[in-house]
């Protein structure tokens, strides 16, 4: 049977072994996909020698973190510095690992029909992985990009006490990649001048988990287009499966 699987830290809520079991039972496909909850990535080789396995997702906080294990990295995965699907190729008894983003196209099947002509200027919160993938796509439409980081601010990266009414006016599109109200942390809200928003704006959060978070209610309850994670979520996967099955 051909294995494949999702590494991450905590998985007991993750949408693609459900998805992934579903779609090969439906589909008489003779495989199988698994959580890998692992703490750290120190046993990821026991992972790799899994008998039979073509395939991993990889998630939070392990798409940078994965990269010094693969063998290969497709182009736009090196670009980013930032993988969430491997694939696994076997030639001439040697096993090679190749990292993949299939964010990216996830997250512009997301936007593609919401953008607008006024959506010149986004505001991205949070600099890890997914950001990275969104920045990408929003930079190909040719948007000013900018984020907001707890960390240091540099060039375009903004601290989340600088963020002010003026902002969040001047940014129409924004898009939350931190994982603040996601489940099981319900009553978390992303800490930004709601009342700056209106119907101009596309408010999206790349959270599938709840379905609409205090961000995005709160966004909408001023006008905003808001959008949740999950059609992004899907097509991932399914560029997932095209990329395992290449
Ligand atoms: P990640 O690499 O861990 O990055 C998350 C970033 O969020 C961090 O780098 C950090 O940025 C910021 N952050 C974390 N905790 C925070 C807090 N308490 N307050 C403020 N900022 C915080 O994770 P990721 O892989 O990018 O995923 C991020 C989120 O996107 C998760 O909720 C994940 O489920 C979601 N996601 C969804 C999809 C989808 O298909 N819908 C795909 C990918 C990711 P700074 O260090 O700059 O502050």
């Amino acid at each position: 049977m051909t294995q494949y699987g999702l590494i991450g830290r905590s998985l007991s809520h993750s949408f693609s072994s459900s998805f992934f079991n579903k779609k090969f039972k439906e589909e008489n496909i003779n495989a199988s996909y698994a959580n890998y909850e692992l703490e750290t990535l120190d046993n990821i080789k026991d992972v790799f020698q899994i008998n039979g396995l073509n395939g991993l997702n990889v998630t939070i906080p392990y798409k940078e973190q994965i990269i010094p294990f693969l063998d290969k990295l497709d182009p736009l995965a090196e670009k980013l510095g930032s993988v969430n699907t491997i694939k696994v190729t076997r030639e001439k008894g040697k096993t090679e690992f190749k990292g993949f983003n299939t964010d990216v196209f996830g997250f512009h099947q997301l936007i593609r029909t919401y953008f607008k002509q006024h959506h010149e200027k986004a505001l991205i919160l949070g600099t890890g992985g997914a950001s990275k993938a969104v920045a990408h796509v929003l930079l190909e439409y040719g948007i000013d990009v900018n984020f907001i980081s707890r960390k240091q601010k540099q060039k375009n990266i903004y601290n989340w006490e600088e963020m002010n009414a003026y902002f969040i006016k001047h940014h129409l599109l924004i898009v939350n990649t931190t994982p603040v109200g996601m489940f099981p942390d319900l009553d978390k809200k992303i800490p930004i001048f709601y009342d700056a928003i209106n119907s101009k704006h596309l408010v999206i959060d790349l959270i599938y988990n709840p379905k609409e978070t205090l961000f995005l209610k709160e966004s909408k309850n001023r006008g905003a287009i808001t959008l949740n994670g999950e059609a992004m979520l899907i097509n991932q996967a399914f560029k997932s499966w095209e990329i395992w099955n290449q």
